[in-house]
């Protein structure tokens, strides 16, 4: 039963994340359009079928659970949620998680911090674009900047490590990076830098927004000291150490730098899709699994035989806007970051 997960080409898959909704407060222009349709309620999972395909992945040898969305902390009855998933850190024997983690948009976060920590999680991901209330705006469209900041500092308070997660746009915030960096140092946060990636339309062409992280490291080190680390978190972020703000500067580059050969994870969307690569709209649908009256051990074969037909890799092109060439149609909203 707990038997690793291994896929085709060797990897093992011990790192799930869920998409527990498709909705968002905010709009950021990388991620959604701005008339955005979500998925009619009727299609998303209870949070306790949610809840029963994660024991089904714990118990196939997953010990990493990233909830997300979306916004996760909009959908209601997440604390207890969180608080259930936590049970399963730390247990001696068997199958059981090592982490529970979270990536959030911030803006509820005030509110939850203190059920994030009493639920276990240890350290989250905080969107963060620009420190610049305008620009937090533009960015986001329907986004207010204090909020976010304000869930910062409640998680701060709670005790929960936080990584500030910051999309580079090509002349939307290249120019903050360095106050990015230099504020997360004052604040006690690390700071992880993405490249755009061509998931789903968002009514504008990527290639003017895309920025390469090679290009925005080889700048960064006019101004900073950035030594070289082994830290890494089991996830496609690659870092630094900043001499002078004591903190760690990470680098997600999908799109310079493939990152799947050492991929060990999978991502199931609110509807119990499974989606075996970011980049490949070939899912399998656990929500008909589940809802074929199926036991745990059919859960658990259905689980394996997902693992079977994981692809090696993505095959990003950002020329095609989406749908097309490499790119999935899907939004990163609906697969969950
Ligand atoms: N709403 C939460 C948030 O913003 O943190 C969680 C979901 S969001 C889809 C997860 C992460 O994906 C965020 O850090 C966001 O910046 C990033 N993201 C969304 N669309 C992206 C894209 N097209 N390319 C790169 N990163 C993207
Ligand atoms: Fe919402 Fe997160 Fe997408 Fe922004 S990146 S629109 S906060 S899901």
């Amino acid at each position: 039963m707990t038997d690793p997960l291994i896929d085709p080409f060797r990897r093992r898959i011990s790192y799930l994340r869920v998409s527990v909704t498709d909705r968002c407060d905010m709009r950021c222009l990388y991620c959604m359009a701005e008339d955005m349709v979500f998925l009619p309620r009727s299609e998303v999972l209870s949070l306790e079928e949610l809840e029963r395909l994660c024991k089904g992945f714990i118990a196939t040898g997953v010990r990493r659970l990233r909830i997300t969305g979306g916004e996760p902390l909009l959908r209601r009855g997440i604390d207890d949620f969180l608080s259930a998933l936590g049970s399963w850190i730390g247990r001696a024997e068997g199958p059981g998680l090592d982490e529970l983690t979270l990536t959030t948009n911030g803006s509820q976060l005030a509110l939850h911090a203190d059920a994030l920590a009493a639920a276990g999680i240890k350290r989250i991901n905080v969107s963060l674009d620009t420190l610049d209330p305008a620009r937090f705006s533009t960015i986001t469209r329907t986004g207010k900047l204090q909020a976010t900041l304000d869930g910062i500092t409640a998680a701060r308070e709670s005790g929960l490590a936080v990584r500030v997660n910051t999309v580079a746009m090509r002349e939307v915030n290249e120019d903050e990076f360095d106050d990015l960096i230099a504020w997360c140092g004052a604040i006690g946060a690390d700071l992880c830098l993405i490249e755009t990636m061509p998931m789903g339309e968002v009514g504008e062409n990527r290639v003017d927004r895309y920025l390469p992280l090679s290009l925005v490291r080889s700048r960064l080190a006019h101004r900073w000291t950035l030594e070289e680390t082994r830290y890494e978190t089991g996830g496609p972020a690659r870092y630094v150490h900043v001499r002078e703000t004591g903190r760690r500067l990470g680098f997600i580059t999908p799109m310079t730098h493939g990152f799947c050969e050492s991929c060990n994870r999978v991502r199931m969307t609110c509807t119990g899709k499974l989606y075996l690569c970011l980049g490949h709209e070939d899912y399998v649908d656990l929500k008909q699994v589940l809802r074929s009256g199926t036991d745990e051990t059919r859960l658990i074969e259905a689980i394996r035989a997902a693992i079977g037909i994981k692809p090696k890799g993505h095959e990003f092109d950002l020329v095609s806007t989406s749908g097309t060439a490499g790119n999935p149609a899907r939004h990163m909203s609906i697969t969950g970051g």
